[in-house]
């Protein structure tokens, strides 16, 4: 009897899909979603009792594996003192000052519940702080569901969007543009069109959502010069990179590279709250003053800084910051992609992987591609029957070619060389 069919059939009855977010249905990969009964480490048990490698870790928050003991013990320490009170706290500033000290980009910080909401105040504020409307977007990011985010290409370089989805008005869409990625000349044109008109752009430094595709350095030197000399704000979404990459983010990978780079404003999510709802966004103090109470642009929240998640969010930092722990991981993320990679060769099938700290992607394809077009012309047939194979083996990989994967410090060689073999038999 599979306890994972049983619940998705109830589900379906009272849920939309059965499931709460879209990608959980598998829709892209076929089958049958597993419905997880418990985690610990780098293991999640389905319904079934079935225990898989978990890759996904919630899409990024679970650095550190499920039910680390420190971040365990801040948890319900929390709990006791009480879940939510409306009124500030003082952990709320030990959150902040953390952030703060791994990103000097950061100056003030404001903390949310989800990265869609931080991303969607983000907006707003760089609207309100440039006192201009329109801003851009990349082909293939994804910067979470508010109206304005939701948005894709028209034909032709520098088009202005349409909605990607029902129910968003064109009103709304048509102060979006959007632009191929990696595509220097296509950003120039923008901006020699509208750069007066641009309050921001909006960017995945190494976007997650179209699988792992870098932006290129070139790209990024160019897009930080055009921002500062039209005076629109960069904003870098490291919602997925951000404490996941490098303990400064993507922005330290890329200030390594081109000296002196940092964004105006910076989006977080994921890895910050460890688990629980926790999400922020921060930058530059002369743009966090136009936010309320300070200044005109409103934004707030029931649950913000709520004292569980933060205590979950500074247990997990706690952890990441300790020395070598980056290295640590970078190492075992790179050794699963360098794995894939020689059994994929082994077996005369095409494919590319690249990995950053603790994130990864990889493409049936011979090379990296660069941008979304090209990430659309993998084989999606072939993709779901490697993933089904993996899974049938006891390894959960992301259900959609579209994903990133992230390895926690939880894996062990051995889990790595366990998926190594299953997919030596999956290929
Ligand atoms: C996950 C994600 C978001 C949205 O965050 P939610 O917490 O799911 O709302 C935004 N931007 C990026 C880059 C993400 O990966």
């Amino acid at each position: 009897m599979d306890r994972n069919q049983q619940l998705f059939e109830r589900a379906q009855a009272c849920i939309p899909g059965g499931v709460n977010s879209p990608v959980r249905a598998f829709r892209a990969v076929g089958g049958t979603p597993r419905f997880v009964q418990r985690a610990q480490g780098a293991y999640f048990w389905d319904a079934n009792g079935t225990r898989y490698i978990d890759y996904i870790g919630s899409w990024g928050p679970m650095i550190l594996g499920h039910g680390h003991p420190a971040v365990v013990e801040a948890v319900q320490k929390a709990l006791v003192d009480g879940f939510s009170f409306g009124a500030p706290t003082e952990r709320e500033v030990e959150l902040a000052e953390a952030v703060m000290a791994h990103l000097p980009s950061v100056e003030q910080i404001r903390l949310v519940s989800s990265g869609t909401e931080a991303g969607m105040s983000c907006i707003r504020l760089a609207r309100g702080f440039t006192g201009r409307s329109l801003f851009i977007k990349f082909e293939g990011h994804y910067h979470g569901h508010a109206d304005a985010l939701l948005v894709k290409a028209g034909s032709g370089l520098a088009t202005f969007g349409h909605p990607t989805s029902a129910g968003v008005p064109a009103e709304v869409a048509q102060h979006t543009l959007v632009l191929p990625f990696n595509d220097i000349e296509a950003l120039e044109l923008a901006f020699q069109k509208h750069g007066a008109e641009l309050a921001a752009v909006m960017i995945e430094p190494i976007a997650g959502n179209m699988n792992f595709v870098r932006t290129t350095v070139p790209f990024m030197k160019r897009l930080r010069e055009l921002c500062t000399q039209h005076g629109a704000l960069l904003i870098l979404d490291e919602v997925m990179t951000g404490f996941r990459v490098a303990l400064g983010g993507a922005q330290s990978v890329y200030a390594k590279a081109i000296p002196g780079f940092a964004p105006d404003l910076t989006v977080m999510g994921k890895v910050i709250g460890g688990g629980m709802p926790l999400a922020a966004f921060g930058g530059r103090r002369d743009i966090m003053g136009k936010l309320a109470p300070l200044g005109g642009v409103y934004q707030a929240g029931t649950l913000s800084g709520n004292p569980v998640a933060t205590a979950c969010g500074l247990a997990t930092l706690r952890e990441i910051e300790k020395p070598g722990f980056f290295d640590a991981l970078a190492a075992r993320t790179r050794s699963l992609v360098d794995g894939l990679k020689a059994v994929a060769q082994d077996k005369g099938i095409a494919f590319s992987g690249d990995s950053e700290g603790g994130m990864f992607g990889f493409f049936l394809m011979p090379t990296l591609p660069q941008n979304y077009s090209t990430v659309m012309t993998t084989d999606g047939p072939a993709f779901n029957r490697f993933f089904h194979g993996m899974l049938d083996r006891g390894v959960y990989f992301a259900p959609a070619l579209y994903e990133a994967g992230f390895v926690s410090a939880a894996h062990t060689q051995a889990d790595i060389d366990t998926t190594l073999a299953a997919a030596r038999e999956a290929f």
